[in-house]
């Protein structure tokens, strides 16, 4: 058998008269940035997260822009400090240095993989500003816990959540918790554009006219800046066009991810492999990103070649803490024991919506064969 770790592709297939009507209006139209598409778009997507048609949905030009808007909308400037973790996706991180703020890494809870709020408060100095809570491979931060921290010293909560499209915290979805909700719809996320595309949720309309100032060069209304950090970020037609067709079957691709991931943790158990997968914490249901396992120390190379054999197509979501990496490497990290310790022993299965329980079930007969 031979399987692929994503497959982009069905998605089109799935839709594809659809997608077809959709980007073909837009070419019609001659009408191709910031305008009724992305419109339609940020209120469905609005709508979706809160269901009752409070706040405000931002489209952006990526995740990463999402987060930089972000900190730029929250007041976080040259030398500030930012608090996140060293076990996720480089844009998080990229995004906190392209304004010439400060990285500040706090570690994960061995667990759950995600920011442990038993270290967070020996981060924070004079010079902190704001958090960054990553919601990494779709599990969610213990986020009553970060909130109260935020709260406490005055901080900016900005929610990564990138790879956690659809999952929820005590029944409301992520992204709406903190002060910004920066979401990416890169094409392999949960939901995902067939280019560049991202977005941001907020609470308060005076956030969001300040953030539509932002991506668009600064002008509140055409050819008059009101502020001079704006920049070239917005969420074209088409890519809009695309999100709201495949927003008709977001709730259907939800319930699949969910299904299919708790039919893969239940099929590893049975099996008696031993390798973990993520915990998550109370009130958290989540929709995954990927499927990822916690290997035995010195043996991922190994298994990942076995897997390979065996036609599994394998990734690492992420071989090297941030500050390890040449770009980052000023940037002091003390303690990150347990992040350093998962950049070691994880290892991403092939995940997606149309995977199918044959093949799952293949995968961990793979592993089973592959793990001592
Ligand atoms: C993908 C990703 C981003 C960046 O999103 P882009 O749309 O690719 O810019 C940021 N943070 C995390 C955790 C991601 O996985």
């Amino acid at each position: 058998m031979n399987i692929p770790f994503l497959d982009l592709r069905a998605q089109y297939l799935e839709l594809r008269q659809e997608i077809d009507a959709a980007v073909m209006r837009v070419l019609d139209s001659g009408w191709y940035v910031l305008g009724k598409e992305c419109e339609d778009f940020e209120c469905s997507f609005r709508n979706y997260l809160t269901g009752d048609g409070t706040g405000y949905f931002v489209g952006v030009n990526s995740g990463t822009d999402a987060l930089r808007l972000s900190l730029l909308a929250a007041g976080v400037g040259p030398g500030d400090e930012v608090i996140t973790v060293a076990n996720t996706a480089i844009p998080t991180v990229a995004a906190i240095c392209s304004i010439g703020a400060i990285p500040i890494f706090c570690d994960v809870d061995p667990e759950t993989w995600l920011m442990d709020p038993r270290v967070i408060e020996s981060c924070v100095s004079r010079k902190t500003k704001a958090i960054i809570a990553v919601h990494l491979y779709g599990g969610v931060c213990d986020l009553r816990a970060l909130m109260s921290v935020a709260e406490t010293y005055r901080l900016a909560l900005i929610e990564d959540v990138a790879q956690a499209t659809g999952s929820t915290y005590y029944e409301k979805f992520c992204g709406t918790f903190g002060n910004f909700g920066a979401f990416s719809f890169y094409p392999s996320k949960n939901l995902g554009a067939f280019g560049d595309g991202g977005g941001i949720f907020v609470a308060s309309a005076e956030v969001r006219n300040l953030l539509t100032m932002l991506r668009n060069y600064g002008q509140r209304d055409r050819y008059c800046a009101d502020i001079s950090k704006g920049e070239n970020s917005r969420l074209d037609e088409i890519q809009a066009a695309v999100l709201r067709v495949k927003m008709q079957l977001i709730h259907r691709w939800d319930g699949r991810r969910k299904e299919l991931s708790e039919y893969f943790r239940q099929c590893i158990v049975d099996a008696g492999i031993s390798v973990e997968v993520q915990k998550y914490y109370h009130g958290v249901s989540s929709v995954p990103h990927l499927f990822v396992i916690k290997v035995p120390k010195g043996q991922r190379n190994d298994i990942q070649a076995k897997l390979a054999n065996r036609g599994v197509q394998t990734l690492i979501h992420y071989p090297v803490p941030i500050y390890r990496q040449p770009a980052f490497a000023s940037f002091a990290a003390r303690g990150n024991r347990i992040a350093e310790k998962l950049c070691d022993t994880v290892l991403s299965m092939p995940f997606h919506q149309y995977l199918n329980r044959n093949e799952i079930e293949y995968m961990v007969d793979s592993l089973s064969l592959a793990v001592k």
